[in-house]
């Protein structure tokens, strides 16, 4: 019997709870997939540290851990307090300066840096301070002073985050900041690019040419949390490469009530055109202190292994909680529950949105038949990941083991949910052909135990391995007590 493993993905933020010794390697131990560095926090050498720490520690347990860079993106902030936090007061005024003179902020004033905000907003319009923890409704706006009145009160501190309900706030999806750390994430060889506040297509393609011109390669994941971009969903999936639900942001522009409902929207739409969706933020908040997660925390992780997520993410649970690892390891468990409970669609033929590319068309095939056949695994020898990750839009139960020499590859395929990235060179031996190649891959799995006698395998691939996007073929083999396909026996 074949131990099942995981198929939903875990992206962990790194911080300072992870600095101390033996966490990290405790936490990639638990189960982690790829690493997340936030750029809003730390400093660039504390990120490189990391990512490099990740690297070791990882190699080290021979395991293949993704890093993602996850850019800050134009926040709009308040400035300082002249003597620490204030509490604001449900009913009493309160004045938003965005002069370029704007004194230290009291309880009833703080500067805010963005000089157009007096421009974006008018009266009646609610901003929400601190992930909406305060709450402020716009009286009226006399040239740089915004008046309000405090709706929700609450204690207000240094820098917090500023956004409005409904959205439409008009920053540059790219501040100076962004632009410096996209360099950062291209030295630290960041395998994903994370892009805060993406309103268009536009902003990912300009963090794409960014990131190019600074010799990166990352896949871009344009994080959805403004209320524009769910109006721009579909051309934002298709500029990047995986999408990122950022619940956070999200629940603030558009209010809480409506996130289950885009959270199942937003991953429905990636897996139809044919990208990597992430689901984020406060998924087991409480372990942030507690070792056990609460039952609704529980629930909300498996529900998004349900809607069909690639990957589950953690936040200040990994980064600054109590926990890491042991957020990690619930975060795991819970995936596997949810991951058994998981009925795939019958029906894969309304699955893809356009069917142009011939990869594409060989994946769709192996899984119509991984549907309709009782096979054990799919092979994919693949150059650059993309024939798996096709057949991975696809949720089944069967596993796709993703064959390749490239380690690039690798740490990109551990975002995809139902993907084995495995090592896979035969250029030591050229002068095998194609059929060869191919028994070569099922015999290397049989050994590692993945396959057993008499299991049915599919196994695409290409006329000459060692060539990108070339997938155009597809092979149906059974599997012999030595671990030769059977049809390939007789080759030589
Ligand atoms: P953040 O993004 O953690 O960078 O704010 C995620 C979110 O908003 O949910
Ligand atoms: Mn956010």
């Amino acid at each position: 019997m074949i131990a099942k493993t995981r198929r939903t993905r875990i992206v962990a933020t790194l911080g300072p709870a992870t600095d101390a010794p033996g966490v990290l390697e405790r936490t990639l131990r638990a189960g982690v997939d790829v690493i997340r560095l936030n750029l809003s926090h730390g400093k660039p050498e504390d990120h490189l540290r990391r990512a490099h720490d990740a690297y070791v520690t990882a190699t080290a347990l021979g395991r293949e851990v993704g890093v993602l860079a996850d850019l800050q993106g134009p926040k709009i902030r308040i400035e300082t307090f002249a003597n620490g936090p204030v509490q604001l007061e449900a009913g009493a005024d309160f004045t938003l300066d965005c002069s370029a003179d704007a004194a230290p902020g009291d309880a009833t004033r703080v500067g805010v840096s963005y000089r157009g905000l007096p421009v974006d907003v008018k009266p009646a319009d609610h901003l929400l301070l601190d992930d909406g923890l305060v709450e402020l409704e716009v009286m009226s706006i006399a040239d740089t002073q915004i008046h309000c009145k405090v709706t929700i009160g609450g204690k207000l501190s240094d820098r917090k985050g500023l956004n409005r309900r409904g959205g439409g706030l008009s920053l540059d999806a790219l501040s100076d900041k962004d632009r410096a750390d996209i360099k950062l994430a291209a030295q630290l060889k960041a395998d994903f690019l994370a892009v805060s506040f993406v309103r268009s297509a536009a902003d990912i393609e300009e963090a794409r040419k960014l990131l190019h011109e600074a010799g990166g390669d990352a896949w871009l994941v344009a994080k959805i949390e403004r209320a524009e971009a769910i109006d721009r969903l579909e051309e934002i999936i298709d500029a990047s490469d995986a999408v990122m639900v950022a619940r956070g942001d999200l629940g603030v522009e558009i209010g809480d009530a409506e996130l289950p409902g885009l959270q199942k929207k937003i991953i429905r739409e990636a897996l139809v055109r044919n990208r990597a969706v992430i689901t984020a933020t406060q998924m087991l908040q409480s372990m942030v202190e507690s070792p056990i997660p609460t039952r609704a925390e529980v629930l909300d992780v498996a529900n998004a292994v349900i809607d069909g997520t690639d990957a589950v993410m953690l936040s200040a649970e990994s980064a600054a909680g109590k926990h890491p690892d042991v957020a990690v390891a619930a975060m795991s468990r819970i995936c596997l529950g949810a991951e058994r409970q998981f009925e795939p669609a019958e029906d894969i033929s309304t699955h893809t949105h356009r069917l142009d590319r011939t990869d594409q068309a060989i994946a769709m095939a192996a899984m119509f038949l991984a549907t309709q056949l009782p096979v054990r695994a799919i092979v994919a020898l693949t150059e650059s990941g993309t024939t798996a990750q096709w057949l991975s839009r696809y949720r089944s139960a069967v596993p796709i083991y993703a064959l390749t020499p490239s380690a690039e590859a690798r740490r990109r395929m551990v975002l995809l949910r139902d993907v084995k990235p495995m090592p896979f060179d035969i250029r030591a031996t050229p002068t095998l052909g194609v059929r060869q190649v191919v028994r070569e891959a099922v015999r290397q799995l049989f050994q590692r135990g993945d396959l057993a006698e008499g299991d049915r395998v599919l196994v695409t691939h290409g006329d000459h391995t060692g060539r990108g996007g070339g997938t155009n073929t597809l092979k149906l083999l059974s599997v012999g007590a030595d671990g030769i396909a059977e049809s390939l026996r007789d080759l030589g």
